[in-house]
């Protein structure tokens, strides 16, 4: 009898986890279109990628944190709480949720993170990948900062993948998305799995106003990453990041 409850559990359990990441909508969110290069991972086409998927393992500590980014400058803060929370790194109390402590993209900003830049700067512009890196560590988590200027397609491949087997890391990417042909400037979201056959990652974009969690092939993501940010003078790339 337990056996059998199991089976059904792990029949399910991809379901289960789908449905954690495209709420209660079921994915019909008013977001825009995607071109031919991604797949939505709300398609039937997307659904079965996770159910093959060989490095998941990032998957469900990432969706049960997804977030949404509070303001349309707010990516790395939303990517940033969401493993933050993930790695379960002391949070701060969220006053709103008093006496509960938890990381959110208001009390991500503190007397540490001035050090590195600041709220308004950030609501403006954005981080820079170093930035993203720097405001990681000031809260107590290990990041290693990879500009892709500075790495290879190969390199960022098996890293990823390599800590997408893993539990208690994690991997954010800071690309460009019109070469993704996405609208339209720099971007920072969290990775949540790969499929091998198809050579795709997965992106559970924190834009959710805007665009699904999406597959994107590994060259594609690559060249979006391989772009300068002009705030930085420096190439775009990804982070891993460990507990402290
Ligand atoms: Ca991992």
């Amino acid at each position: 009898m337990a056996s059998t409850i199991v089976a059904k559990f792990n029949r399910y359990l991809p379901g289960i986890l789908l449905g954690l990441v495209l709420g209660g909508a079921g994915g019909r969110a008013q977001t825009l279109p995607l071109a031919e290069n991604l797949i939505n991972l709300a398609s039937s086409q997307g659904e079965e990628l996770l159910y093959s998927s060989q490095a998941r393992r990032d998957f469900l500590p990432l969706s049960t944190q997804f977030v949404t980014q509070i303001n349309q400058a707010y990516c790395g803060v939303a990517s940033s709480v969401m493993v933050l929370n993930a790695l379960g790194i002391k949070a701060p109390l969220a006053p709103e949720y008093a006496p509960y402590h938890v990381f959110t993209q208001d009390n991500f900003f503190t007397a540490n993170t001035q050090r590195v830049t600041t709220i308004e700067r950030v609501r403006q512009r954005g981080m820079t990948l170093a930035q993203l890196g720097q405001l990681l560590a000031s809260h107590g988590a290990t990041p290693q900062v990879y500009h892709a200027a500075d790495s290879s397609l190969g390199d960022f491949r098996r890293k990823t993948i390599a800590n997408l087997n893993q539990p208690h890391n994690f991997v954010l990417v800071n690309y460009l998305r019109r070469t993704l042909k996405q609208e339209w400037g720099g971007h920072i979201s969290p990775l949540a799995a790969y499929h091998q056959q198809s050579d795709r990652f997965l992106i559970l974009d924190v834009s959710r106003y805007k665009y699904p969690p999406v597959w994107v092939k590994a060259e594609d993501l690559w060249q979006a990453m391989n772009t300068l940010d002009p705030d930085s003078g420096l190439s775009r790339g990804f982070v891993l990041v460990n507990r402290p």
